[in-house]
């Protein structure tokens, strides 16, 4: 069906110095409106009309109203909207999207918490290290070129010998100063109530390729480890053991046995700790997001019930 249209005016009101706005709009086409019109308000809103005036036309004050506003800042990214982001910047190709989020969240340049993506102590600090030293490549403009020109290489169109000849000598020379100017940084890590078992120090937290994981930070004279065990005081429905949180690769939170892999259980749904399925005395798991609910683990047991509020 056709766009709706608008007649949009705005009108400039001078006052002792101070200029005050007023829009309105009216419907001058309904178009698809005419069978359907998203929410009342919405309707409400958009067909608000200002009232007939003329230019130097003098109006009276009615009232006046002083109201503070704090400017909010930006929304952080989410999965969604950095791939937009990257989508309209020409950065990246719709294969690389995904990868790209998980290899920032697997470095530990990002932390991702519920849906937003929020950048670490080593990412901020990753950044402002490429942005002094690489700027030409830490740039929205040469990644989208050389994504440009890798196409071109590809289709034939310019030889790659060419393309890095460009690239290459003065990549090259950045290399070098950045080797020689840029300081050694140090984030602290942070330390954990996990007690080491060899030596007694508390644990630190590392990151790594493959996720966060405790470390004694007596190394090198102890080279202890540990994998990060948070509980979530339920039991196993298979087997009765601690159920761990863990987290995937792409950082998504899932439970799993302390006993893995003998035992292979294993859920993105929360087991619950201090409830049992009224029916059957299974374990019962919370789904949260869309259609979330509070279901029986059992699989003959079909107990299931709207979440409860905490
Ligand atoms: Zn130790
Ligand atoms: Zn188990
Ligand atoms: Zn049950």
């Amino acid at each position: 069906m056709e766009s709706a249209e608008y007649r949009i005016t705005t009108a400039e009101i001078d006052a002792k110095g101070h200029t005050f706005r007023a829009t309105g709009s009216e419907i001058t086409f309904k178009g698809y409106m005419s069978v359907y019109v998203e929410s009342a308000d919405t309707k409400e809103e958009k067909t608000k009309a200002l009232p007939k005036l003329s230019d130097k036309e003098e109006v009276l004050l009615q009232k006046s109203e002083s109201k503070q506003h704090f400017t909010q800042p930006p929304a952080r990214f989410s999965d969604a909207s950095l791939i937009r982001e990257l989508e309209e910047n020409g950065i990246g190709r719709p294969s690389t999207y995904a990868p790209t989020i998980t290899t920032i969240v697997s470095r530990g340049y990002v932390q991702r918490v519920k849906k937003q993506l929020i950048p670490t102590e080593l990412g901020n600090v990753t950044t402002d290290i490429m942005k002094q030293s690489f700027k030409d490549i830490v740039d929205v403009e040469f990644t989208a070129n050389m994504e440009q020109q890798l196409d071109d290489v590809e289709d034939g169109a310019t030889g790659y010998v060419k393309v890095l000849k460009e690239f290459y000598p003065p990549f090259e020379k950045s290399l070098e100063i950045a080797h020689e100017t840029v300081k050694k940084v140090e984030i602290k890590d942070k330390v954990s109530d996990v007690l080491c078992d060899k030596c007694g120090r508390n644990m630190v937290y590392k990151v790594s390729k493959f996720g966060k994981f405790l470390a004694c930070p007596g190394y090198p004279e102890c080279k202890n480890t540990m994998a990060i065990r948070v509980t979530t005081g339920a039991k196993c429905p298979k087997c009765g053991s601690e159920v761990l949180v863990k987290q995937s690769k792409k950082g998504k939170t899932y439970y799993g046995c302390e006993k893995w892999p003998k035992c292979d259980f294993m859920a993105w749904d929360e087991p619950l700790k201090d409830e049992k399925c009224p029916e059957c005395g299974g374990v019962l798991m919370k789904k949260t997001g869309r259609g979330a609910k509070t279901y029986c683990y059992n699989e003959n047991c079909n107990y299931e019930r709207k979440n409860t509020k905490k």
